[in-house]
């Protein structure tokens, strides 16, 4: 049996900050890193971006060029998936029944694309965009000579995808079942931005209405909405979110309803093992202390940090700041800290000059802001977010008052 003073499981973007942690703050156990993926650690941002697009080759999404980690003495284990955890024997068992133990295990699995749970789901040419070989899927179907495509889910991936399927000439046609896209994450203004965007490059939206059945005999055919129309098609992309990927966590007996419960530590309620990135749920201080999970590469590097310091001796909270960022056409949104329970949002500048941000606010204090093709706004705007001041809302929507002012 192989056993690892550290063993990480999932060689995402949390895992591989993980192991790369441990040896920068000076670990010297050894360290076993388990992934699912075939691949070494590699971004998955670029996924539903420029590698759908063929504007990066798989070889510059990697986190680290292949060497590094024999280099570093991190032992990659891949293609292989944990689908077991004993905490009393201090063991993790994976998918071919073979057992691995470890000192402290890191969970770092994120989470399983959503699938659909209507009627056809599950047919040929339905992708869900989460991984390599989802996207290697797609781009199969895309050099058979796909032409119309139905996106279904108006999140940031689905957007993606659909402003990249656009970009290579398809006909899309995206569905969200709320009445706006970026429905969760986002305010009005900026949701109405985007739609209008996706439409003036050509998308047809179907907003505020669910998915009934996809249709075909083995490959997806039409897709039905609840209200009857039917939507011809040649492939489907699936955004509807992630299901956190704790299932052996969670019946080894970690605490969890919404991914796992981690300490401010990153430690889960099993001893010895810490869990990071999407799957973690905890208490984020720029989200008032409520329980939340990120899905965020920013969430990921900087838990992954969190549990490598700790398991060093060095015990620093998680209080990271939270920022995100989405690339569609030729706008660049970044956005810093989060808007949930925002009582104001604030328009700044001319959504029509495609450069403008939107600042959310509560109680008087800036507490997220949204910017598109607008560096400074963000930089600022992160600036005042930290800041924690009480700001009148009239200066943040007059672009004649700088934002760093404010402080
Ligand atoms: C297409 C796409 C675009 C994105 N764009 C952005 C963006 O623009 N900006 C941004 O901030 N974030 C973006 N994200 C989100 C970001 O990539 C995630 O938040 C981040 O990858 C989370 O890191 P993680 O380590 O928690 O999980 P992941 O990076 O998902 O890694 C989890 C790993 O665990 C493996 N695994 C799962 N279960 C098991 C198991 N039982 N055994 C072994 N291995 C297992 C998986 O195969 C995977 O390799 C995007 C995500 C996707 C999919």
């Amino acid at each position: 049996m192989n056993q690892f003073d550290v063993v990480i499981v999932g060689t995402g973007h949390g895992g591989a900050q993980a192991a790369i942690a441990l040896r920068q703050n000076g670990f010297a156990g050894t360290i076993g890193m388990i992934g699912r993926d075939r691949e070494p650690p590699y971004e998955r941002p670029p996924l539903s971006k420029e590698y759908l697009a063929g504007d990066k080759p798989f070889e510059r999404l990697l986190i680290r060029p292949e060497a590094f980690w024999g280099e570093k003495a991190i032992t990659l284990i891949l293609g292989q998936s944990v689908t077991k955890i004993d905490p009393e024997a201090k063991e993790v068992i994976l998918g071919s029944g073979d057992r691995i133990g470890y000192g402290r295990l890191i969970w770092a699995a994120g989470g399983d694309a959503r699938r659909l749970s209507c009627p056809g789901g599950h047919l040929d040419g339905v992708h869900a965009v989460r991984d390599k070989r989802d996207v290697d899927a797609l781009l199969a179907d895309l050099a058979d000579g796909a032409q119309h495509f139905v996106v279904i889910g108006g999140g940031y991936i689905g957007l993606e995808a659909a402003a990249v399927l656009r970009k290579l000439g398809r006909k899309v046609t995206l569905v969200e079942a709320q009445d706006r896209v970026l429905n969760r994450v986002a305010g009005e203004e900026l949701s109405r931005f985007y739609q209008d965007e996706h439409t003036r490059q050509g998308i047809e939206l179907r907003l505020g209405v669910g998915v009934e059945r996809l249709t075909g005999a083995t490959r997806v055919e039409s897709v039905v909405l609840a209200n009857g129309e039917a939507i011809a098609c040649d492939g489907v992309v699936v955004g509807i979110g992630i299901v956190p990927a704790v299932g052996p966590l969670i019946a080894a007996g970690a605490a969890g309803a919404n991914g796992v419960d981690v300490s401010e530590l990153c430690h889960t309620s099993l001893p010895h093992i810490y869990a990071i990135g999407d799957c973690a749920a905890h208490a984020n201080v720029w989200a008032d202390g409520a329980v939340i999970r990120l899905e965020s590469v920013q969430n990921a590097h900087d838990m992954a940090t969190t549990a490598a310091k700790a398991i060093c001796g060095e015990k620093q909270p998680y209080a990271a700041f939270p920022w995100f960022w989405s690339n569609q056409y030729d706008l660049k949104l970044q956005t810093a800290g989060l808007s949930m329970g925002h009582d104001q949002a604030v328009l700044r500048g001319d959504p029509a000059s495609r450069s403008f941000s939107v600042l959310y606010m509560k109680d008087g204090r800036v507490i997220a802001v949204d910017a598109v093709n607008s560096t400074r706004c963000y930089v600022q705007g992160r600036k005042l977010i930290e800041a924690r001041v009480e700001v009148d809302p009239a200066d943040l929507a007059n672009p004649d008052v700088v934002l760093k002012d404010l402080r």
